[in-house]
């Protein structure tokens, strides 16, 4: 049981312990054989182990934490099987709201622990989480968040990213997303990755990685990309001529076209890539919201292609419309590369509102040591200037004042 008594942490710990399942309920339905692949738009797929993994996710969520708001990917499908539940007391599930999850859900189970959403569709109560992860609760909250209260709190879910991947058998694209902001800041998040070591037998199966800004980032090894070439990282099934542009006009030796945000932002920590650009609107919050949480926890930096953060408050749009550009280090020099005109084709996010970030070590934990011994600097090659050199020693030490509009 949780006795740690910071929500942030607590939230962190069960959404480890839940990620765990739905990467079990992932694993079983490819085990099954059936996917079940619906097309939600173009190029844009769902599959059962979507739907399934959501479900897990979001039920046991919201029953440890019923007054934590949830945005899930899959939350057209959750909205559809709660319709019966729009009654005053849950508040309005309008289509103009689709990624509202309606409190209160506690009151749906019935005498058997199963969520009962409606008469066609009952949760499994093997699809319910209730642990924590005693690792994670075994680590102190940073002080900035241990006030936090549930309604500071939106959690975003992408229950399967890089579907497309998925069922095309590129199992070690795919990652379970669920990322924890506070007041608008990704601030903490979990990256599981189901088939992590699929290609080779007798090493376990999967790992979940999971880091908080200000605690550090736990469940990896961080390596630092090579000096002497970039290579940049993109998407493989959402690629058009504008993302191609952006890419080439960062002069990358090497190209790596993988699928899925989180199994990006992992190449990125790991020191695979120098940096991940991706010149479309088409990313969503759930997509980035817990990746952007661990890169910066590391000392990295995600934003759109104006330098901006994103936001992840509940009444933002849940596409990523300025773009999605990530590094370990150099972030300003890879922003200065992308032309005008592809700048101008992506709009400004709205910031998040300013969190007191004052003063917080950024490279924690297990990764302090080696960004000490690496001088704090990952370069991404090519001479960086003094200045670019003194600006990512300081983004890996701490998180700079104007972390909002620092380039
Ligand atoms: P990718 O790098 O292509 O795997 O994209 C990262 C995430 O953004 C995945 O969850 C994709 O589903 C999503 N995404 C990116 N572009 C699009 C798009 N054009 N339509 C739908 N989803 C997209
Ligand atoms: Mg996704
Ligand atoms: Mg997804």
């Amino acid at each position: 049981m949780a006795s740690n008594p910071s929500l942030v942490m607590r939230i962190l710990s069960a959404s480890v312990a839940v990620s765990n399942r739905a990467s079990n309920i992932i694993r079983n339905v490819l085990t099954k054989g059936d996917l079940g692949i619906v097309e939600k738009g173009k190029n844009d797929l769902q599959t059962e182990a979507d739907r399934s993994a959501q479900r897990c996710i979001v039920a046991s969520l919201h029953k440890q934490f019923p007054n934590v708001a949830i945005f899930g990917e899959e939350d057209e499908m959750t909205q559809r099987t709660l319709s019966f539940v729009n009654k005053p007391q849950y508040g309005t599930l309008s289509s103009s709201v689709p990624h509202w999850t309606p409190p209160k859900i506690l009151e749906l189970y019935d005498k058997n622990q199963n969520l009962q959403l409606d008469p066609q569709e009952t949760i499994p109560k093997d699809f319910i989480e209730l642990n924590f992860d005693e690792e994670v609760l075994k680590h102190t909250c940073p002080e900035y968040l241990k006030d936090t209260k549930d309604e500071d709190v939106v959690i975003w879910v992408d229950p399967l990213d890089g579907t497309a991947e998925f069922t095309q058998g590129f199992l070690d694209h795919v990652t379970v997303l669920i990322g924890i902001s506070v007041k608008g800041n990704a601030v903490a998040g979990v990256v599981h990755q189901p088939w992590f070591n699929f290609e080779k037998p007798g090493l376990p199966l999967g790992r979940c990685i999971w880091g908080v800004i200000g605690l550090g980032a736990f469940g990896f090894e961080r390596e630092t990309p090579p000096p002497n070439k970039v290579i940049v990282t993109t998407s493989r099934s959402h690629s058009d001529r504008m993302v191609t542009e952006a890419v080439e006009a960062c002069n990358p030796d090497e190209v790596v076209r993988v699928g899925g945000a989180g199994h990006k932002v992992l190449l990125l920590i790991e020191g695979k890539v120098h940096a991940y650009v991706f010149a479309s609107k088409g990313c969503k919050k759930w997509d980035t919201c817990a990746p952007e949480a661990i890169l910066h926890a590391v000392g990295g930096t995600l934003t759109d292609f104006h330098g901006i953060r994103m936001n992840y408050s509940a009444d933002v749009q849940r596409k990523n419309t300025g773009g999605v550009l990530a590094t370990v280090a150099d972030h300003g020099k890879f922003l200065g590369c992308i032309p005008e005109h592809i700048r101008d084709a992506m709009d400004k996010s709205s910031p998040a509102p300013e969190l007191d970030f004052k003063g917080v070590v950024v490279c924690g934990g297990a990764d302090l040591e080696k960004a000490k011994q690496n001088n704090g600097q990952v370069s991404a090659g090519k001479s960086p200037s003094p200045e670019e050199n003194a600006e990512s020693k300081s983004s890996s030490d701490k998180v700079p004042n104007d972390f909002n509009t620092k380039l």
